[in-house]
């Protein structure tokens, strides 16, 4: 069995490595695809030939500045003694993220990061982060949106657009990865604050239901209860039953519930061939088709993360996005030591992927009255910097 160490890396590698395994064909047909990589379609990374370098694009680069926020989050509190709830800290990190796709780093450096408004996230530090990889508009547009707007505490009734795009969904598996709940009560607190992630820029419900239902997976195969060993199809009806709980009488729930039964479903009794399920749950684009996918694909391969990233890509739908959260609930369930080397090897960020996940899973270390400091963990969720690169600021400044 994965330790919670390994299910952790599992989860936030697991879903770089569908992204990026799903982002050469994110815009192609079905016919491009068998076309040109064959009759079982894209199964290795096709790597960009100038860095050799399999990418990662918005889905991943936006979950690693969902984890900065609730890093940055949890060490505010242990410090200061006050904390809001993460989806504050999580909207700041994505301002944060606004601005790689908006600017260069020299831009950034000069008008924000050294200044006292701007720059939240010790993710800025990292140059590929600034790379444009068919970032979503509505994300970029809410973001925009909020930027120049008022605070905002419930996203969820603030909403500020009526997309269910997948954009929310794809990027809020650290949420379930930084807190463990003991029981089904805070559970449903976690799920709701998932659904408030997804909302910050996803204001249909079915945009931020399934976020919800993703975390509520998530969270019981990292932090099982002791005596109590689900399968990943109770773990499933479980988030069903409890999302559906938390927003009785919402009128699209039943599409929600609907397919992730039909996904169900078809892992046990559809067509031998993965295409014809996938094609039957729609192609992913929306929030609820990119659950129902990824919910398939990992039920129908429980116990081959290959097998199920490899089909969660191969269609003609959001394939980099249906790939990233099959990749994050596989990865949870089979931990970092179960995906193949071959995925290991070339993938961009893999360092700073797997910093995160440690990050996530050591939890702040510091605090106001302790006694223990870890400058690191200071460098970068307190003064928001990688370390080498406030040591060289400071020795600059002084200068
Ligand atoms: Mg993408």
């Amino acid at each position: 069995m994965p330790d919670k160490s390994d299910k952790i890396r599992g989860c936030l590698f697991g879903g770089a490595v569908g992204d990026a395994l799903g982002y050469p064909v994110e815009f192609d047909g079905e016919r491009t695809i068998f076309g040109k990589y064959g009759p079982n379609g894209i199964t290795e990374y096709e790597k960009n030939p100038r860095s050799g370098k399999a990418e990662i694009s918005d889905d991943t680069q936006m979950s690693l500045f969902t984890a900065n926020g609730l890093l940055v989050g949890d060490t505010r509190g242990n410090m200061r003694g006050v904390q809001g709830a993460p989806r504050g800290y999580v909207e700041v990190a994505y301002q944060d993220w606004l601005l790689t796709q908006n600017s260069s780093r020299e831009e950034v450096d000069r008008h924000e990061r050294f200044s006292k408004e701007g720059g939240h996230s010790w993710l800025l530090d990292v140059p590929e982060l600034y790379a444009r990889r068919a970032p979503g508009m509505t994300c970029l547009s809410a973001l925009r949106q909020e930027r120049s707007g008022s605070y905002i505490d419930d996203y969820i009734k603030a909403k500020l657009n009526d997309s269910k795009g997948c954009g929310g969904i794809m990027r809020v598996a650290p949420l379930a990865l930084n807190y463990q709940m003991d029981d089904i009560e805070g559970m449903k607190e976690l799920d709701l604050e998932g659904a408030q992630l997804a909302a910050i820029t996803h204001g249909h419900s079915l945009g931020y239901m399934p976020a919800a239902v993703l975390v509520h997976i998530i969270g019981r195969l990292v932090y099982p209860s002791e005596d109590n060993q689900m399968t990943l199809k109770e773990i499933i009806l479980e988030a069903r039953d409890t999302v559906a709980e938390i927003f009785d009488g919402e009128k699209h729930l039943p599409e929600l519930t609907s397919i992730i039964d039909k996904a169900i479903d078809l892992s046990e009794y559809g067509s031998p061939d993965d295409i014809d399920n996938i094609h039957q749950l729609g192609e992913g684009w929306v929030a609820e088709e990119t659950l129902g996918i990824a919910l398939y694909c990992a039920l129908r391969h429980q116990e081959d993360f290959s097998a199920g990233v490899i089909a969660a890509v191969n269609h003609k739908g959001d394939s980099d996005s249906t790939g990233a959260v099959t990749g994050n609930i596989l990865g949870a369930k089979l931990g970092y030591s179960a995906i193949e080397d071959k995925w290991k090897k070339d993938l961009e960020l893999s360092d700073v992927i797997l910093e995160m996940a440690d990050d996530l899973d050591k939890g702040c270390p510091i605090s106001e009255f302790g006694g223990h400091w870890d400058s690191d963990w200071a460098a970068k969720y307190l003064d928001m910097h990688r370390p080498e690169v406030l040591i060289k600021h400071q020795k600059d400044g002084q200068a």
